[in-house]
């Protein structure tokens, strides 16, 4: 019986691991299907706190991972495909065996949809991103697309203004699924162009691992060309991890856990941390700061009950 189960080794559940760790509560962290979270799939992260050169993502989130095991976190690998919430004490099976835990954090994350290519998967991180607030910098005076046709992928191109030299979204529809509102700010501002109906059929140049240039196709005509461009942002949406936790934790259409106020859900002994629960932020220092608050409502929560 553990005193507390971390689903995650990203930012969010790798922190909530020091600081459960320090607080003598053992936890156990449960690495899941990408140990060491998004942060792992980038290269350089130039907004997290106190790395003025910026640092590596995977070694970022390793090093938090060290921290806690420093402190006595211990790591598993596995992912958990079921969970019993009904009642406490917790148990969750992570591939073929149960364990039982008084409490939870539940920080599994949301995975970015992709197009699925493999030429942009391969060139995740090399000038193919899905985050602007992270990336847009790296792309000042450049060419840049965005790909998508939603409410994200309006708000990414118009933020993405601010660096490139010009911002071209690519739609496989004519019609936009984005708010009016959201559609209109993208049509007004002069930097941003469209394509509609249109696909991408490849991303250049996985040889010299930078984004160069995308093959493109008029999905109507069959019509097929090639588009110089530096940074590809796919703005299609998120996954949240939670298919083990349905029908218990609450969730949003989407599948986001719903908060219940602090890292809180709506079970007690239950709490959430990072993107799984934030659809707004999405960011490695925001992950890292839900899962600290996640670990001190743990402990809080333990101790009330005597542990
Ligand atoms: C390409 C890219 C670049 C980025 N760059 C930046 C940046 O420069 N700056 C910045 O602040 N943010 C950046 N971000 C965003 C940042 O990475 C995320 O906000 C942050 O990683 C969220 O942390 P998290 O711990 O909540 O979730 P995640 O990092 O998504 O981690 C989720 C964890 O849960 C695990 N998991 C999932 N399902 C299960 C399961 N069933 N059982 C067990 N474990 C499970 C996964 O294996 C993973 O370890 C970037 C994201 C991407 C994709």
């Amino acid at each position: 019986m553990r005193d507390v189960i971390i689903i995650g080794s990203g930012c969010a559940g790798n922190t909530a691991a020091v600081y459960a760790a320090r607080a003598n509560l053992k936890p156990l962290v449960v690495a899941g299907h990408e140990p060491g979270g998004q942060l792992s799939i980038t290269t350089l992260v130039e907004n997290f706190p106190g790395f003025p050169e910026g640092v590596d993502g995977p070694v970022l989130v390793e090093n938090i991972k060290k921290q806690a095991e420093h402190f006595g976190a211990e790591y598993l690998h596995g992912s958990v495909v079921e969970a019993d919430l009904s009642k406490r004490p917790f148990r969750l099976l992570i591939d073929n065996e149960w364990h039982e835990t008084r409490t939870l954090i539940v920080a599994s994350g949301a995975s970015a949809r992709w197009l699925n290519l493999p030429s942009e998967q391969k060139l995740i991180g090399h000038g193919v991103s899905s985050c602007a607030t992270c990336d847009g910098f790296f792309y000042r005076g450049k060419k840049i697309m965005v790909i998508g046709g939603g409410d994200t992928a309006m708000e990414e191109a118009n933020f993405l203004t601010r660096f490139g030299e010009e911002i071209t979204i690519v739609h496989r529809r004519e019609e936009f699924r984005a708010s009016k509102i959201m559609l209109d700010r993208a049509r007004n501002n002069p930097k941003i162009k469209f394509l509609t109906n249109t696909v991408v059929d490849e991303v250049h140049d996985v040889e010299k691992k930078i984004v160069t240039s995308v093959k493109l196709r008029n999905w109507r005509t069959n019509e097929t060309w090639k588009r110089d461009v530096d940074g590809f942002f796919v703005a299609i949406g998120h996954i949240p991890n939670t298919a083990a936790f349905l029908g218990q934790l609450d969730l949003d259409p989407d599948g986001y856990v719903i908060s219940h106020g602090g890292a809180k859900t709506n079970i007690q002994g239950v709490f959430h941390a990072g993107d799984v629960q934030d659809r707004v932020y999405r960011q490695a220092i925001t992950a890292a700061g839900a899962g600290c608050m996640a670990a001190i409502e743990v402990e809080r929560f333990l101790e009330a009950e005597g542990h």
